[in-house]
């Protein structure tokens, strides 16, 4: 049994002060006093966080889910320790069949053997269901239509499908997925009318990726995708790097959509954690300068953020108070992929998921599931 003393433990609805948490690979209990015999952490007046969750990142430290290697989700789960990730979705893109299911089988592999970093909770899959139009830094080449014989052999380890809801005629695939999987439906890359969006979200789909990018505008007379993702109660996804989405944007979208439908995450690429340079995603190449990655023509092709910086960003942009906005990139994600028994928040009886930050969201320490990955305390 381990405790951490003298952090400030961080709750959905508060902050809790002189307080310890007691855990092994579980949270045992928050109360007064360290039990007997226990190993003591000294939080040093730090943030104790529940670990972050991240549903959206392709690649970070210079691999990419698509390399399709086991060796490079490990690069991937230990680099995002050190920004205090705990567990995440590794996200694939548009290649041909036999590249998307090859990295299907490693996150499998992957999800059944975690030996280090951040726990892999399954797959995000982004394209190639989408619309050439809103293709972002997909590969045009490898977009097809929605099939559920794509998917069928891997319905176990999707947890997300992004995907874009004009393209799937009939809405025949997004109903053929929610009779007969738990898969989350995501709208993204999408030229949607306001009205097939809303017809998408009423047959199921629950999340949008990455709101405003790579998908139809708000316009007042043609509200589109932007229009019912604020307009519903979907999920949304924001890329929180003041690129992405201008900051002032934040509390906006704060305001429309309330503080437990927004989710963090990074869209990080393979450049995430490196230095500027040349850098590839889906096949193409990508130019990564001043905290940003784009293709030859300008297009933003992910991101090189990071979770911690994210909530960091939207924190010092917006209303909310530190706890609200890790809840931004914990217990919300959770919730939007049905995990919110297990993690997303530091209560009894979930896993062990514990970062510690300081006030700017530095990460010293990392726990998963009971065991320390991460430590730069002094
Ligand atoms: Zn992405």
């Amino acid at each position: 049994m381990k405790v951490i003393v003298n952090g400030k433990i961080i709750q959905k609805d508060c902050i809790l002060e002189n307080k310890v948490l007691v855990f092994d690979k579980k949270i045992i209990d928050i109360c007064d006093k360290a039990p007997k015999n226990c190993e003591v952490i000294d939080a040093k007046e730090m943030y104790v966080s529940p670990g972050l969750i991240d549903i959206h990142i392709h690649g970070s430290k210079g691999s990419d889910t698509m390399d399709g290697s086991l060796e490079a989700i490990n690069i991937i789960s230990n680099s995002m320790i050190e920004n205090g990730v705990t567990s995440y979705l590794p996200t694939t893109m548009a290649m041909d069949k036999e590249c998307v299911h090859k990295a299907f089988e490693i996150i499998k592999k992957a999800m059944s053997n975690h030996s280090q970093g951040a726990t892999v909770l399954g797959v995000h899959m982004e394209g190639p269901f989408i619309n050439e139009y809103y293709k972002g830094a997909q590969n045009s080449e490898f977009i097809i239509k929605p099939s559920f014989e794509f998917i069928k052999d891997y319905t176990d380890i999707i947890k997300i499908i992004s995907y874009a809801p004009e393209v799937d005629k009939g809405f025949e695939f997004t109903k053929d997925i929610k009779k007969n999987t738990d898969i989350i439906l995501s709208i993204c890359h999408t030229n949607s009318t306001y009205e097939n969006a809303k017809a998408a979200i009423e047959l199921g789909a629950s999340n949008i990726t990455h709101l405003f990018n790579a998908m139809s505008p708000l316009n007042h007379r043609d509200p589109g995708v932007v229009g019912a993702a604020l307009m519903t109660d979907v999920y949304c996804e924001m890329i929180a790097d003041k690129i992405h989405t201008n900051k002032d944007i934040f509390q906006f979208v704060l305001n429309n959509k309330g503080k437990e439908k927004i989710i963090l995450v990074t869209d990080s690429m393979r450049a995430g954690c490196m230095e500027d340079g040349e850098y590839e995603l889906g096949g193409q190449v990508v130019y990564v300068k001043e905290n940003s990655a784009r293709l030859k023509n300008g297009t933003l092709a992910g991101s090189v953020l990071t979770l911690n910086k994210a909530v960091y960003n939207f924190f010092e942009s917006t209303n909310l108070k530190i706890h609200e906005a890790i809840a931004l990139a914990s217990i919300n994600p959770a919730k939007s992929i049905n995990i919110e028994n297990k993690k997303g928040s530091l209560d009894i009886g979930k896993d062990a998921d514990i970062s510690l930050f300081d006030k700017k969201m530095n990460c010293y320490l990392t726990i998963v599931e009971g065991k320390e990955v991460f430590n730069k305390i002094i």
